[in-house]
């Protein structure tokens, strides 16, 4: 069997959810029409299209046997389309939503997830209760099975992209099923409810803000313990979201039963935030590596919503590259999903040129009318975007990720233990005053991803099993705070650096296991060459760089803010690289440092530096034939919210000292922060990515880029053991200027606004 997915470099996603109000679902979608359109579709140069089967209203778009029609349908929506793609050649792909439903009520009632309070809540986006299907419902075997083999031997259909498993495993159910089965498999009862995490309340202030009346709550802890540690919690997540792996072996089972080469994907598996474990239930847990859950590719939908597109599909894309399974992202065509605005071609060059330089393909997404008709003026932009990333995918399908940097994003660390100092930890406040609260386990690692794309450096993200299988290829290690590590991990760590490695670990990382169980805050002490002590109780510290790594941070005599948790360590063998300064000791009332006795001096929670040196803040350790770097904080959590120039350079001090520019595989000069390098290789070449990036100014979230302006004057330095004999530059085809010597090509990069694409043959 092959897996067509890598060939084909450009797909189009048909986004089609309709109410159940909706009359003339489809009604212009009539043979001729599907064939007008996909002969649209082929000229815009698409070589494969997903199409909605079944919708998130449990809606069927075809005249099903087994399942409810849209009630408003009036064409085989299905049919048609697969008629039509078939008949330009263009490969079908079925979009399907699993797990939400507004019709299944009516006949089964019992397969519906319940609130504990004994709700039926709904699914996922949907204004509708009662929507929301239950995993551990037979649903999947009575129900959608059935329609899968429908689809499957009525229609030729060639793969599967399923959609609403993954993100609704995460609803605490009380269902039945869930009861039963839990107490089953773990002896265990459902937790009553979900954990809440433990916090001091102010009386909220009620004033006027900018014409509104606003309210200023305060809920607020100096600890960033999500509460959520209780083992009963901790065996009810980990089962729930064994159960994505269970749903999809057993739908690609039924799907490969219909039709073996059928192939499948889910919504999102595969990105680190969307973890999914084995074991448990009494065995040792282990988080599955993407390649290791049965599906054949990965794809991930444009979220969050609005989002900032080319920044998640880089941070995504160097993560999944290391899968060494075709991935895409969809481009979407709208702003957001759920509606019909259109984007400038431009924009969506940079959305894909972000993704193309992580070895991806072009997988652009519109939603027709209600009535199945499409805006011709949308895939004139397409052709647009197209013309650009053509010459791109022509040379990148076949490439891989080269490695050189790698960032550790354990499984259960986006999970599960310490929320990670986010943005001032020290107070969570709501309304309008204030920052944006605590953040999420995956600021680390996003906040890794910023530091490291605005350093000009080639790094991948890895899961810990798959780090293990290619630590041999890594030059340095960076370890984000990823507090829940499996002890494989650790000691593969111990003599990747022991063996002349470099490691960089952050803040309170490994101090638990992968099942959260069995606190240990010294399992990387004999790495770093210190003895920890626990965590200091501030919530905010100041970090003293030493002379040398203030000049390598090009920061001014002045301590670095840092906020969160830090780890209190006593140096054994490492050297002492900078000072931890606690905050004012007036700010513990009575001087008693807990909980109960911090007071907030300024409204936000910050303080002032203090008179105390509460101990290392970094340290640098020989072991065996490498070096480890620990820092006591996690500068990288808020650096995500705060892009800080500070904290940016001194995350580049640190890497200096752990593996110098003059080392790396890459490095850039002469270049913005915000251009973004890629190294990727074939057999036949090297090619560097070079991607621009330049969003319109904003309040919010909603990023758009326009006038990406022309770079000129760059330079990429490139280890190259054998002198090439040629560089040129792809979109152009031109050669470029370059130099060679001993091991190290020299480019002179051309003007380039969007994307440069440099070949090293
Ligand atoms: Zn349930």
């Amino acid at each position: 069997m092959t897996n067509w997915w890598r060939d084909v470099s450009c797909k189009l996603h048909l986004d089609y959810h309709e109410p159940h109000w909706m009359t003339g679902v489809a009604a212009s979608f009539d043979l001729a029409e599907a064939r007008r359109q996909a002969r649209i579709f082929k000229e815009a140069g698409i070589g494969a299209v997903s199409y909605f089967t079944h919708d998130h209203h449990g809606f069927a778009f075809w005249p099903s046997k087994a399942g409810v029609n849209h009630p408003g349908l009036v064409n085989d929506y299905v049919g048609n389309m697969t008629t039509a793609l078939a008949e330009e050649g263009i490969r079908r792909i079925a979009y399907f939503q699993l797990f939400t439903n507004i019709h299944i009520k009516q006949t089964h009632p019992e397969w519906l997830v319940v609130a504990p309070d004994g709700t039926n809540p709904p699914g996922a986006w949907m204004m509708y209760g009662a929507s929301a299907v239950c995993a551990s419902s037979p649903y999947l075997d009575e129900y959608i099975a059935p329609l899968l083999t429908e689809l499957l031997t009525t229609y030729d259909i060639e793969s599967f992209w399923f959609d609403g498993g993954a993100w609704m495993v995460d609803t605490l159910c009380h269902c039945n099923y869930c009861k039963e089965g839990f107490k089953r498999d773990t002896g265990l009862d459902l937790p009553a409810s979900v954990p809440v995490r433990k916090r001091r309340h102010a009386p909220a202030a009620v004033f006027e803000s900018r014409g509104k009346v606003d309210e200023f709550a305060i809920d607020w802890s100096i600890s960033d313990d999500a509460g959520d540690s209780d083992p009963q919690w901790v065996a009810w997540r980990i089962w729930r979201r064994k159960q994505i792996g269970t749903f999809l072996a057993r739908t690609i089972e039924v799907c490969k039963a219909a039709r073996p080469d059928v192939l499948i994907t889910d919504n999102s598996i595969g990105r680190s935030s969307t973890p999914v474990p084995a074991g448990g239930n009494g065995e040792p847990v282990r988080w599955l590596a993407p390649q290791e859950i049965g599906l054949d590719y990965l794809c991930n939908d444009a979220l969050p919503w609005g989002g900032d597109f080319p920044v998640t599909f880089s941070a995504v894309g160097r993560n999944e590259a290391t899968t060494g399974m075709p991935f895409d992202f969809h481009n979407i065509r709208f702003h957001k999903w759920g509606e019909w605005q259109l984007r400038d071609a431009e924009d969506m060059i940079v959305d894909s040129a972000a993704t193309l330089a992580q070895g991806s393909s072009t997988y652009f997404a519109d939603q027709p009318y209600p009535d199945g008709r499409i805006e011709p003026a949308v895939y004139e932009v397409i052709k647009e975007v197209n013309a650009f990333s053509r010459p791109i995918t022509d040379q990148s399908v076949t490439t891989q990720a080269v490695p050189d940097i790698a960032v550790l994003a354990s499984a259960p660390s986006q999970i599960f233990g310490p929320i990670g100092s986010g943005v001032n930890a020290a107070r969570n406040t709501r309304g309008a005053v204030g920052l944006q609260g605590l953040g999420e386990r995956t600021d680390r690692i996003d906040g890794a991803h910023l530091a490291l794309t605005h350093s000009g450096v080639q790094f991948l993200i890895y899961d810990e099993p798959t780090l293990r299988q290619n630590l041999s290829r890594q030059k340095l290690v960076i370890v984000p705070e990823q507090c829940l590590l499996e002890e494989a991990t650790i000691d593969a760590l111990d003599a990747y650096v022991r063996d002349g490695g470099a490691l960089i670990v952050t803040g309170r990382s490994g101090w638990w296991d992968q099942a959260y169980s069995n606190e240990n805050a010294k399992r990387f002490d004999h790495i770093l060459g210190v003895e920890t002590l626990g965590a200091h109780p501030s919530p905010i510290h100041y970090v003293e760089l030493s002379d040398e790594l203030r000049e390598l941070a090009r920061v001014p005599v002045h301590p670095i803010m840092q906020w969160g948790a830090a780890a209190n360590v006593r140096a054994t063998s490492a050297e002492v690289l900078a000072d931890l300064r606690g905050p004012l000791r007036a700010v513990w009332r009575d001087g008693i440092q807990d909980e109960d006795h911090w007071q907030h001096y300024t409204t936000l929670g910050a303080c002032p530096p203090g008179e105390d040196i509460v101990g290392p803040a970094v340290t640098l350790n020989r072991h065996g034939k490498g070096l480890a770097i620990f820092v006591a904080t996690d500068p990288f959590a808020s650096h995500m919210h705060e892009n800080r120039p500070h904290v940016q350079r001194f995350v580049q001090a640190l890497m200096e000292r752990a593996y110098p520019t003059a080392e790396r595989l890459v490095s850039i000069a002469g270049l913005p922060p915000q251009v973004e390098v890629s190294v990727q290789r074939d057999e036949a070449a090297t090619y560097v990515h070079l991607v621009g990036y330049a969003p319109l100014k904003r309040l919010g979230a909603m990023v758009h880029n326009a006038g990406v302006p022309t770079t000129t004057g760059g330079s990429v330095r490139l280890r190259h053991p054998t002198r090439p004999a040629s560089v040129d530059e792809i979109h152009t085809g031109k050669p470029v200027d370059w130099s060679w010597t001993d091991g190290v090509l020299d480019i002179s990069v051309p003007a380039f606004s969007t994307h440069a694409f440099l070949r090293v043959a």
